[in-house]
């Protein structure tokens, strides 16, 4: 089968979340099942410093923007280390900025412009370079009307070579739609017929996520939890009624770890490597390394808990801010990593200001200090108000230190709870708990330290998290069931 992805992040070459880790790894991993993938994304000026060998081949697409005709040159690159060819749209005049999509929490004022432009100039190179996928996968708000262009503009023009190509959109996180202010319409260059709630808006605003789940043959999100929870008013984000009106053709898939980029026995930024079978020593020397690097008070008998995401109220930063005080009474140390909201960024300061050698708040982007985090803490914290996937808690199980998450979204579905059955049967590999509050956060962290002091069960729930699987190549052979679906209905 022949896929083209549409992502507006794909890591190396641009990053801010989640969303580049899966445009990166679904690719190689569907490669590695014998299909044939190409990816797109913007050339912004991150991605040409960052990305591999990019080279021009010199292909111009040209996009209808309002009443222009905006140009546009393809590159082209691989992602590492394999042979996944990677398109990036350029245009210096919307990419060559410091930011994605904005800049100092501002989002850019064009980027409704901005995004229309990327996925014509996308649609626009798949003919340009000739690449006839069979099923083009969008992902999230910034691919959202793709799907529309495919069936409003492309289809419609005779001799179409997009009349049997299936589209399958992912939603990474609903909390990001793409929505504007409905007189950018015309920029779209779709015309104002398709202005209604059935269709491109949603309350009032172009809403490029929603014309996507409305126009695409397959819906998909990043969990089951997370797919069920949206058809809720509590979880729809406005968007509920339409994605229960589409649920049988919306599923959930658990994205998995990429293994070149995630695995402690290659992991070259860690001060050791390790396996299921070493980890003991190898955590040990990852933890000595750590409470180095963190300033922290050189012990190991005492539980290290960390934390790392980007510095958002989804990710529950107000529950262990809230619970800070009375964590730190405990026997134990934090190292967190993290940027974004400056209300938290002040918040971890002080704390760890108050608390030095027992707290330690780093607050950067870094991947190799993510790496370094996971392996030589003991406990990773996730108390996510939401969380449609989530990549950290996967990262921790594979490197031995065992996730303490809140039971939302992925997060209820890759973490098994330490009951006392789960124990008993072996199936438990971290904690869970359900109200969003700083008082069971904390309740959670004191049964994770009873367990810490049963040096025995506690290494039981670090094996069984080791072992679990949660390769991309699982998950790759879900997203094919998807495009064969998407496939079938095109035919
Ligand atoms: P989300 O996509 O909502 O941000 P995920 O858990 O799905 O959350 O993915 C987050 C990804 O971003 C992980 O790979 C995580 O390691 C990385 N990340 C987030 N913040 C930082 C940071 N400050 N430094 C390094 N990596 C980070």
């Amino acid at each position: 089968m022949k896929v083209l992805l549409l992502s507006a992040e794909v890591d190396p070459f641009a990053k801010t979340g989640g969303l580049a880790d899966v445009a990166a790894a679904l690719p190689r991993a569907l490669r590695d099942l014998g299909h044939e993938v190409a990816v797109i994304l913007p050339a912004y000026r991150r991605a040409l410093a960052a990305g591999p060998e990019i080279r021009d081949t010199g292909a111009i697409v040209r996009a209808p923007i309002a009443r222009r005709s905006v140009e546009g040159r393809i590159l082209a690159s691989a992602l590492p280390p394999g042979d996944v060819p990677v398109y990036l749209i350029d245009r210096p005049s919307y990419f060559d900025r410091r930011g994605l999509y904005g800049e100092d929490g501002q989002d850019y004022p064009d980027n409704c412009e901005r995004f229309v432009f990327f996925q014509r100039a996308a649609l626009e190179a798949i003919r340009v370079l000739g690449l006839s996928p069979d099923v083009i996968h969008c992902n999230d708000w910034q691919t959202g009307l793709v799907p529309v262009y495919l069936e409003e503009v492309y289809r419609r023009q005779p001799g179409s070579p997009f009349r049997a190509v299936g589209t399958v959109m992912t939603i990474h996180n609903l909390a990001y739609q793409g929505a504007f202010w409905h007189l950018d319409l015309p920029l779209t260059g779709l015309d104002w017929s398709l202005f209604n709630p059935a269709r491109l808006e949603a309350h009032g605003l172009l809403n490029f996520l929603k014309a996507g789940l409305v126009y695409a043959d397959v819906l998909s999100t990043v969990s089951p939890t997370y797919a069920r929870e949206i058809q809720t008013p509590e979880g729809g984000r406005g968007l509920d009624g339409l994605l229960r009106a589409r649920r049988g053709r919306l599923h959930g898939i658990v994205n998995g770890i990429d293994p070149t980029a995630w695995n402690p026995a290659i992991d070259p930024h860690l001060a050791a490597r390790y396996t299921v079978r070493t980890w003991p020593a190898g955590k040990q020397a990852n933890k000595a390394q750590l409470q180095a690097e963190a300033g922290l008070d050189p012990r190991p008998e005492l539980p290290l808990l960390a934390a790392i995401g980007r510095l958002d109220v989804q990710k529950g930063w107000d529950l262990i801010i809230e619970g800070a005080e009375a964590l730190l009474s405990r026997n134990l140390q934090l190292v967190v990593l993290g940027t974004g909201d400056p209300r938290f960024e002040r918040a971890l300061d002080r704390l760890a200001a108050a608390h030095p050698g027992q707290l330690r708040a780093f607050l950067e982007f870094s991947q190799p200090r993510a790496h370094r985090i996971e392996a030589g803490a003991d406990l990773f914290l996730m108390p996510s108000l939401y969380e449609p996937c989530g990549l950290n808690q996967l990262y921790s199980l594979a490197y031995g230190t065992v996730p303490l998450v809140r039971a939302t979204g992925g997060l209820a579905d890759t973490v098994v709870d330490a009951t006392p059955e789960a124990l008993r049967d072996g199936s438990a590999t971290g904690f869970s708990f359900v109200e969003p509050s700083a008082e069971a956060l904390i309740a959670a962290v004191d049964r994770a330290l009873a367990l810490w002091r049963c040096r025995d069960s506690w290494a039981r729930l670090v094996d069984s998290g080791m072992r679990a699987d949660w390769t991309w190549h699982r998950s790759a052979r879900a997203y094919v069931e998807l495009y064969d679906e998407a496939q079938r209905l095109r035919s």
